[in-house]
């Protein structure tokens, strides 16, 4: 079984304004980039952090940016992002050009931390903006699907009953969409506990990733 991308639409209208977003990818970035819907939840404020070009081939979704992302303005440049590249097999040069890879996490702006680490994605965030930013990529072939909530968006009821049988069930959902654990440090364990992720579905991953870079 191979799931399929999610139905999108073609426009978006950029909140607080009523404005609809009918243009280019440049016209939409802008009014994300703008966006302040849900500033009153964000304890440091809106700072939407996301990359899109309309020739990227592979887009990986997020969770939400990091304190640190937030402070810097750049997506994936923490430790997360270090292994994430290293799981893709991917350095800073391919990764950080939007015209080949796309970054887009559930949330665009830092949710602020809880009581066991950041919060979860604003759940505005998302259905503002994601369908509108997909229909604006439509050289997409790979989706990386990094954590529980960009799983539960794409796959939707093909998704397994836990993220570990999600994973595990990886070839269902290749070559479209690869689910992946956060790499976040504080997932380490997890991850050496589960061997297979390095052993199977990461060579897997790299090969497609490769494939669609050398393109
Ligand atoms: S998290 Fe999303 S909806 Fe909220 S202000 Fe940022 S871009 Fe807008």
């Amino acid at each position: 079984m191979t799931a399929q991308p999610p139905s999108i639409s073609t426009t978006a209208t950029a909140p607080g304004t009523g404005t609809l977003v009918d243009g280019t990818l440049a016209d939409l970035l802008q009014a994300v980039r703008a966006c302040r819907v849900c500033a009153a939840h964000l304890p440091h404020g809106p700072r939407p952090v996301l990359q899109a070009g309309a020739g990227a081939r592979i887009l990986i979704v997020g969770q939400a940016p990091g304190a640190r992302v937030h402070a810097n303005g750049v997506p994936w440049a923490d430790a997360s992002g270090d292994r994430l590249r290293a799981w893709m097999g991917v350095d800073e040069t391919p990764f950080h050009d939007p015209e080949r890879i796309a970054l887009i996490p559930m949330g665009l702006c830092y949710p602020g931390r809880g009581a066991s680490g950041d919060l979860p994605p604003r759940p505005e965030c998302a259905p503002l903006w994601m369908d509108a930013l997909l229909a604006k990529l439509p050289r997409i072939e790979l989706t990386l699907l990094v954590g529980l909530h960009a799983q539960r968006r794409f796959l939707g009821k093909l998704r397994q009953r836990t993220l570990t049988d999600t994973l595990r069930s990886w070839q269902h959902y290749a070559p479209t969409f690869f689910p992946l654990p956060h790499p976040s440090p504080r997932n380490t364990p997890w991850i050496q506990a589960h061997p297979w992720i390095e052993h199977d579905l990461l060579p897997a991953l790299r090969l497609r990733v490769h494939a669609l870079l050398e393109r």
